[in-house]
Formats: C-alpha cells, sequence, structure tokens
C-alpha cells in the first residue's frame, strides 16, 4: 500500500505520526527518506505520542540512536553518519533488531542494501515552507 499525506505544518506532521505510532506493533521498522529539516525527527515526536511514550524525542544525530522505554519500546536511530554495511555492524544495528521494539531510522537512504525487508517506509520532502509531502509505503494499517 502506498499512501499520500499532506501536512501544513509540523503539529500536522505530529497529529499523523500519532495515529500511525497507534497502530504501530512490535518488530515494526519506519524507514524514514527525506532530507534534512524534512520533518522526520517531528513525526517521530508523533509516533512516540501515539506508542504512549512520554518523553521528549530529540535528535539522535550525536547519539546515534535514542531509546524511549515503554511497553513497546521505541529506539531511533541516525543513519547521516553511516555509510554502508560494515559501518552499520559498527552501530549494533542489528542488535536492537526484534519483535518486542519498534525501529525508526532516519537517513534510511544510507543503509538502504542493508535494511531488513518489510520495512515501512516513510518519505518526507518539502513541497512548500510548511508544506510536506509525505508518503507512507507500509500496510492497510497506515491507510486512514
Ligand atoms: P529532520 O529530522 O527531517 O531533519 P526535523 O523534524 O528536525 O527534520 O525539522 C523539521 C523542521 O521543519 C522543523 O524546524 C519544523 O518546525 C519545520 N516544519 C515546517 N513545517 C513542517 C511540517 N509540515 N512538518 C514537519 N516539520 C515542519
Ligand atoms: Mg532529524
Amino acid at each position: 500500500m502506498t499512501r499520500k499525506y499532506y501536512s501544513s505544518s509540523p503539529e500536522e506532521t505530529i497529529e499523523l505520526g500519532k495515529k500511525i505510532g497507534e497502530r504501530l506493533r512490535g518488530g515494526d521498522i519506519i524507514a524514514f527518506r527525506g532530507g534534512l529539516g524534512a520533518g522526520k525527527t517531528t513525526m517521530t515526536r508523533g509516533i512516540a505520542l501515539g506508542m504512549g511514550l512520554r518523553d521528549e524525542v530529540s535528535s539522535p544525530t550525536f547519539a546515534l540512536v535514542n531509546e524511549y522505554r515503554g511497553k513497546t519500546a521505541l529506539y531511533h536511530f541516525d543513519m547521516y553518519r553511516v555509510n554502508g554495511g560494515l559501518d552499520l555492524d559498527s552501530t549494533g544495528f542489528f542488535d536492537y533488531v526484534s519483535d518486542d521494539c519498534v525501529i525508526a531510522v532516519e537517513w534510511s537512504e544510507n543503509i538502504a542494501d542493508e535494511l531488513p525487508g518489510g520495512c515501512i517506509v516513510i518519505e518526507l520532502s518539502a513541497v512548500g515552507e510548511d508544506r510536506r509531502e509525505i508518503t507512507v509505503i507500509g500496510d492497510e494499517r497506515f491507510d486512514f
């Protein structure tokens, strides 16, 4: 299923993220695509809220991975500085992949060849100062 959504503000992107987050379950991996400022971290804020996680989401750019614990944990990766398989191994990414948690990956373009199959792809692109086109490639859960 491929579905396009439009957002006119960060708040709307968070709302869409919330709806997605409510429908996620352990084992889901979200592969974000879209450049700097596209809204990946903003949408992850909504996803965390939808998953019932209350901790403030911040960009994992420096930490590489941020963990949000809850009934189902969310691991939020930033692959901006990661380039391909060997690099990815050294991040420990594959140790996090499990049916018990949700993983969200910013800059998934950088590990496209290594991503496990069946990821939910969320591509964000700016189509105006505050307007974003958000393409979700996943299953019927994300067709609202
Ligand atoms: P990324 O993680 O993709 O680099 P961020 O979510 O950190 O992007 O930042 C997105 C920036 O764009 C923020 O400054 C946010 O306020 C702004 N913005 C403007 N309009 C939107 C929108 N519709 N959705 C998400 N962010 C938006
Ligand atoms: Mg970000």
